[in-house]
């Protein structure tokens, strides 16, 4: 087992829908977690919502008030990305644009020391592709979770061409202990599971834009019949219209075009309007 230590504190960047989940996970299995956002109200918002979702747990009897404590008192909001510097593992949650990824790992180097890990949750971008402008490709991994972190067990560790097996072992077993099903994908583009969920959303969106059926018939179709926890508009809309749109873009291009990923005129109106689903109160449901 080459888990990280629990002794060995973990940085979280971004602090939205996944850095908030993820640095909650951190903090339960044990860790020291430092959490960073470049808009302060996004970190006050993300920490409250963690607050909110342990206090849940207390009210329905998963966990003891010691224990939220605990938790919170393991979370550290920072304002530079210097006081990240102890972290020894860390996972960049922040927006799906392979230059500012870049950027903010590149400015990291400098900072932290030279065995550190640098991890992203990216759902599409390769791997290989974020680490080649980096100083240590090597430290690199993708450490994929789904949404909502604290709840849902899956994690995809996505080796690039330069991630050294060191490395990716280490987040394997870091993600294994955390409680997380954990599986290795290649650095392909959307890896496993956003690449295979493109045909969900995508085939949806075709009956839809052909007025086949409303969204919410589409969903109640494959909710209640297909088995499914949750329909393809209502998961989008918890997803995110604006970061599954900018996957859907991500994977279309990264497969030259492959017609079967084309992304939908219907994400793009959606995206436009601001309708980015739960988060900003309106997506194909309204939630004001
Ligand atoms: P989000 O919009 O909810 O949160 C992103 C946060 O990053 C925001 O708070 C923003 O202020 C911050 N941010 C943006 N640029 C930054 C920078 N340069 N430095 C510091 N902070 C910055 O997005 P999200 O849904 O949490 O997605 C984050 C990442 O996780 C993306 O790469 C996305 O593809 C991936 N992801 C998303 C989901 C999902 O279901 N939403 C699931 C798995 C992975």
């Amino acid at each position: 087992m080459t888990a990280l230590d629990l002794s060995s504190p973990v940085a979280v960047i971004g602090a939205g829908a996944m850095g908030a989940g993820i640095a909650q996970v951190a903090a339960t299995a044990g860790h020291t977690v430092y959490v960073f956002d470049m808009s302060e109200e996004a970190l006050e918002r993300g920490i409250s919502q963690i607050s909110t979702f342990l206090a849940r747990s207390v009210e329905k009897g998963k966990m003891e008030e010691a224990d939220k404590d605990a938790i919170l008192g393991r979370l550290h909001k920072v304002s530079t990305l210097e006081e990240l510097k102890p972290a020894k593992l860390v996972i960049e949650a922040i927006v799906e644009n392979l230059d500012v990824k870049r950027k903010v790992f590149g400015q990291l180097e400098d900072i932290l020391s030279d065995d550190a890990i640098l991890a992203s949750n990216t759902s599409s971008l390769s791997i290989t592709e974020i680490g080649a402008t980096l100083k240590r490709p090597e430290n690199l991994v993708g450490m994929h979770f789904f949404n909502p972190a604290p709840i849902m067990k899956l994690v995809e560790v996505i080796r690039g061409l330069a991630t050294s097996d060191e490395i990716a072992d280490i987040v394997f077993d870091t993600s294994v202990a955390w409680g997380k099903k954990t599986v290795f994908a290649k650095s392909t583009p959307g890896f496993i599971v956003n690449r295979v969920a493109r045909s969900y959303y995508g085939e949806a969106l075709r009956v839809a834009q052909e007025g086949g059926a409303d969204y919410a018939t589409i969903d109640a179709c494959l909710r209640e019949a297909g088995g499914f926890r949750m329909g393809p508009f209502e998961l989008m809309d918890m997803i995110g219209n604006d970061v599954n749109f900018a996957v859907s873009n991500s994977v279309y291009n990264a497969y030259y075009q492959d017609p079967r990923f084309k992304p939908s005129l219907i994400q793009q109106e959606m995206v436009a309007a601001g309708r980015f689903g739960r988060k900003s109160g309106q997506g194909y449901y309204d939630y004001r």
